[in-house]
C-alpha cells in the first residue's frame, strides 16, 4: 500500500461510498488519512452495561432489541420493554406508561440511554431511562459489539464529518486498516526535521498516528497543531515564491529628492497625516531598493490613499532614470469602477495642473486626456486609437483607467509604477496582468480599505509587504452610527431631514440581495433601489431630489448621476452596495443602510466610510428588523468599534472559523482556518517559509513541499 495508491486498489467502494468520497475530494490513501477528525468525543464518563449496579444513575450506549409492548399483570398499566446490549451485557430497559415509545423505536437501533438501575439482584432492568437515537456508536463500543475485539484503553475517539453515504466510523475503520497495513511506514515527510523541532511539533508518521487514534487529549491536540502549521506553512510557501520570482525581476529603481518631492505636497490643500508621511518613505525605500516594490496600503475609508498614490506617481512621472534608454516613466493606476477610475483623474487634474504632465483617462465609455490643447484647464476627449498610440510612445505619464487597462491593445513605453486601488476586487491574474505590460517588473502598489485582520493579511497577502494608514485626517469625527429598527425609522427620516435642511445630502443604501445567479442578482438589486426612491420620494421626502445609481444602469447615465450628486443637483442618492467603491462626495454626511444584517461588518464599516470625508458631523443609520441576538451584538460591534482594523478583529471573533471572509473558497481545512486565527503560527509559517524560499527558490530539495504549493490555490478572495 502506497500513499499515492487510490481508495478503490485496497477497498471496496460501493456507489454511495465513491459518491460521497468524490465530493470530499478523496481519491487516494494520503488523501483519506489527511481528511481529519473533526472534534473528539470522550467517552470516559460512559458506563458498560455489565458493570451497573443496582440504585444508579446510568448512562449507556447500545443497540436496542426484543421491542414489545404489554400491560402490567396487576397494574394493568402498559408498559414497553426491549434491552440494550453494549458488548459487554444485555438488560432489561422498561418503560412504563409510554406505551408508544416500543413503536418509535426499532430493534437495532443505536441508542444513549439514561435512567436509574433498578430491580433485584439477577433481574436488574433501567426504569424509564430518557433515550437518544444515534446514527453510529462510539467506535469501541462498535466494535465490542459486533467484531468482538479488545475495548480500546482511550478514553477519546474521533468523529469524522459525515457526508450523504459516508460514517464517520467507515472513516475510522478504514484509516485503521491503513495503518495496520503499514502505511505509516512507506509515508515521507514533506516538513523539514529540524523545522518541525523547533515549533516542538511531531513528524507525520506520529501525527497521524495520533490525531486518527489519539491516546490522549494533549495527543490529539499536538498533532492538530503540527498539521495547521503545515497546511499555513504551504501557503506562505507559495507566497514566498511569488513574491521571491518578482523580485528576482529586473526593475526600475531610482532615488528621488526630497526637495523635488516637497514641492508636490507643499501644493495639497492638507498637512499629511503622519501615517501619510510614513506610508511615503516605504514606498521610496522600496523604489530606490534593487527590486520590484510589492507593497499594500492599507488604510480605512477616508484615510487619504490617493494622496499618497498621487505622490508616488508624480515621483516616477518626473523622474530622471539613470539608465538613458528609459526615457520618461509611466504610471498605471487601475481603480475597479469607471465613476472611481473618474474620480481620480479629477483628483489628478487637481494636484498636476501646474506641471507639464499629461494624464489619461481609460474606461470602457471612452477616452480623455488632460491638458487639452485648446484650454489646458480643462480635459478633451478622445479617440481610444488616439491615446494608446501616446500611451505607448511615452507621451502619456500617467493612465488612470478601469479593467480597460489591462487590455492586450494598452502597451506602455516603460511602465515603471502600477497602482491597484482598491486591490480586493481584482483577482490576481488581473493584478498580475497589470504588471506584465513591461519587460521589466514595475513597482506594484496595492491599495485596500478593506480592513483584515492581521493574521488574514500576512496569509493572504503574504508576498506582499504591509503599510498601514492608521490615522485619519485631522478634524475627522468620528461617525455616529446609530441601529435603527423600523419602528423608530420616523425619528431618523426627521434627523436626515434636518441635515438637509441645513445643506447637507444623503446616501440611502438598499439591502443586498444574494442570488445564486449574479444577473438575477443585478435585476433585483436595481429593482429594489429604484422602488424606494420611489417609496422615499412619494412618503418620505416629497421635497428634495432623489437620484438612484445601480448597477443595471449604464456607465454614462452613472457618471451623470453622480456628477449631479457631486453638485448637489440630487440630495438624496439611493443606491446599491455593491456598484460603488470609494465615492467621494464631502458634503454627503448621512447615510441609511437598508437591511443591515446583510452585510458583513467590513462591509458596513466600507458603506459608513462614504460619509467621512469632510469636517461636517456624519451620521450612519443602520437599518435591522432582525430580532437575532447574535445580529444584534454583530451590529452593535459597528457603532462602538473605533477603526476598521477593530471591527476586522470583530468579524474575526464573530464568524465561525469556516467562514472567515473569502477564505471558504481557497481549500483550507477547518484546522487551516482555525489557525489562521493564531498570530504566532502564522508568522511562524511566514518566516520558516521565507526562509526555505531563500535557501531553495526553487524547492528542488524539497520536491514533497513543491508539490503541495503547487496544488495550493493561493488566491483568495476578499468580499
Ligand atoms: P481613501 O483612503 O478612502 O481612498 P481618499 O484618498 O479618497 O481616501 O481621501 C478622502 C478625503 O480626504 C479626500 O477628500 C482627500 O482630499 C482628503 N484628505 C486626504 N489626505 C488628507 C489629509 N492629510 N488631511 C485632510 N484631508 C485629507
Ligand atoms: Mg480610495
Amino acid at each position: 500500500m502506497l500513499p499515492t495508491d487510490p481508495l478503490t486498489k485496497h477497498f471496496r467502494i460501493d456507489v454511495d461510498h465513491a459518491r460521497a468520497l468524490k465530493r470530499l475530494h478523496i481519491e487516494t490513501i494520503e488523501d483519506l488519512l489527511y481528511h481529519l477528525p473533526e472534534r473528539y468525543e470522550d467517552i470516559s464518563d460512559i458506563q458498560s452495561v455489565g458493570g451497573l449496579v443496582k440504585g444508579q444513575d446510568a448512562v449507556v450506549f447500545g443497540v436496542i432489541g426484543g421491542l414489545k409492548t404489554r400491560k402490567g399483570w396487576r397494574s394493568r398499566t402498559p408498559i414497553a420493554e426491549g434491552w440494550i446490549e453494549d458488548g459487554s451485557a444485555r438488560m432489561k430497559v422498561m418503560w412504563f406508561n409510554q406505551p408508544y415509545l416500543a413503536k418509535m423505536l426499532t430493534n437495532g437501533m443505536y441508542v444513549k440511554l439514561a435512567g436509574k438501575i433498578t430491580g433485584s439482584e439477577g433481574k436488574l432492568y433501567i426504569a424509564n431511562p430518557e433515550i437518544e437515537k444515534l446514527d453510529s456508536l462510539p467506535i469501541d463500543r462498535h466494535d465490542s459489539i459486533f467484531n468482538g475485539s479488545e475495548q480500546l484503553d482511550e478514553t477519546i475517539y474521533p468523529v469524522y464529518r459525515e457526508t450523504k453515504g459516508i460514517t464517520s466510523k467507515w472513516f475510522f475503520h478504514t484509516v485503521q486498516k491503513c495503518f495496520e497495513r503499514g502505511i505509516l511506514d512507506s509515508m515521507t515527510d514533506p516538513i523539514p526535521e529540524d523545522l518541525l523541532n523547533r515549533y516542538n511539533l511531531p513528524v507525520l508518521g506520529t501525527a497521524l498516528q495520533w490525531i486518527h487514534t489519539p491516546k490522549k487529549a494533549t495527543h490529539a491536540q499536538s498533532a492538530r497543531k503540527r498539521f495547521a502549521f503545515e497546511e499555513v506553512f504551504y501557503i506562505q510557501t507559495a507566497k514566498a515564491r511569488e513574491r521571491a520570482l518578482s523580485d528576482s525581476a529586473a526593475t526600475y529603481s531610482f532615488k528621488t529628492d526630497k526637495a523635488h518631492l516637497d514641492a508636490f505636497i507643499e501644493r495639497f490643500p492638507f498637512p499629511l497625516t503622519n501615517a501619510q508621511t510614513k506610508a511615503l518613505r516605504d514606498i521610496f525605500g522600496d523604489i530606490a531598493g534593487s527590486h520590484a516594490m510589492s507593497r499594500l496600503l492599507e488604510g480605512d475609508v477616508g484615510s487619504g490613499k490617493t494622496a499618497v498614490a498621487a505622490t508616488a506617481a508624480y515621483a516616477v512621472s518626473t523622474s530622471r532614470p539613470h539608465d538613458k534608454d528609459w526615457g520618461n516613466l509611466q504610471v498605471a493606476y487601475m481603480a475597479p469602477t469607471e465613476i472611481l477610475a473618474k474620480q481620480h483623474f479629477e483628483s489628478f487634474i487637481e494636484y498636476f495642473k501646474h506641471l507639464p504632465i499629461q494624464i489619461g483617462l481609460i474606461t470602457g465609455s471612452g477616452c480623455m486626456k488632460f491638458p487639452s490643447k485648446v484650454n489646458p484647464e480643462k480635459p478633451t476627449t478622445m479617440s481610444k486609437a488616439q491615446l494608446l498610440k501616446w500611451v505607448k510612445n511615452g507621451e502619456i505619464p500617467i493612465l488612470i483607467g478601469t479593467h480597460a487597462l489591462i487590455y492586450k491593445s494598452v502597451e506602455f513605453k516603460h511602465l515603471a509604477l502600477a497602482i491597484i486601488d482598491e486591490q480586493h476586487r481584482f483577482g490576481t491574474n488581473q493584478r498580475k496582468a497589470l504588471a506584465k505590460k513591461d519587460q521589466r517588473m514595475p513597482h506594484l502598489l496595492s491599495m485596500t480599505a478593506t480592513p483584515i485582520p492581521r493574521t488574514l493579511a500576512l496569509t493572504a497577502y503574504g508576498d506582499l509587504d504591509i503599510t498601514l494608514l492608521d490615522e485619519m485626517p485631522k478634524g475627522r469625527k468620528p461617525v455616529i452610527t446609530k441601529l435603527v429598527t423600523k419602528d423608530v425609522q420616523g425619528k431618523m427620516y426627521e434627523h436626515v431631514r434636518a441635515e438637509l435642511a441645513s445643506g447637507r445630502q444623503a446616501y440611502v443604501i438598499c439591502p443586498r440581495i444574494a442570488e445564486p445567479d449574479p444577473d438575477k442578482e443585478t435585476a433585483i438589486n436595481a429593482k429594489s433601489v429604484t422602488e424606494e426612491a420611489k417609496r422615499l420620494k412619494e412618503k418620505v421626502f416629497p421635497e428634495y431630489t432623489i437620484g438612484v445609481l445601480h448597477g443595471k444602469m449604464r456607465p454614462a447615465e452613472k457618471d451623470s448621476v453622480m456628477q449631479r450628486f457631486a453638485s448637489h443637483e440630487i440630495d438624496i442618492l439611493v443606491a446599491t452596495s455593491v456598484v460603488e467603491v470609494g465615492v467621494n462626495v464631502p458634503n454627503a454626511t448621512n447615510i441609511i443602510i437598508e437591511g443591515a444584517e446583510r452585510f458583513g461588518l467590513a462591509q458596513l464599516h466600507q458603506l459608513r466610510g462614504r460619509v467621512i470625508r469632510s469636517t461636517h458631523q456624519a451620521y450612519c443609520f443602520a437599518v435591522s428588523d432582525s430580532g437575532s441576538e447574535k445580529t444584534k451584538e454583530r451590529l452593535k460591534a459597528l457603532s462602538s468599534a473605533k477603526n476598521g482594523f477593530e471591527l476586522a478583529e470583530h468579524d474575526l471573533s464573530f464568524r465561525g472559523s469556516g467562514d472567515l471572509y473569502g477564505f471558504r473558497q481557497s481549500g483550507l481545512s477547518d484546522i487551516g482556518m482555525e489557525a489562521l486565527k493564531n498570530i504566532k503560527l502564522v508568522e511562524a509559517a511566514r518566516s520558516e517559509a521565507r526562509n526555505l524560499i531563500e535557501k531553495d527558490p526553487e524547492l528542488t530539495k524539497h520536491p514533497l513541499i513543491r508539490a503541495r504549493v503547487t496544488d495550493i490555490t493561493t488566491d483568495l478572495h476578499m468580499e
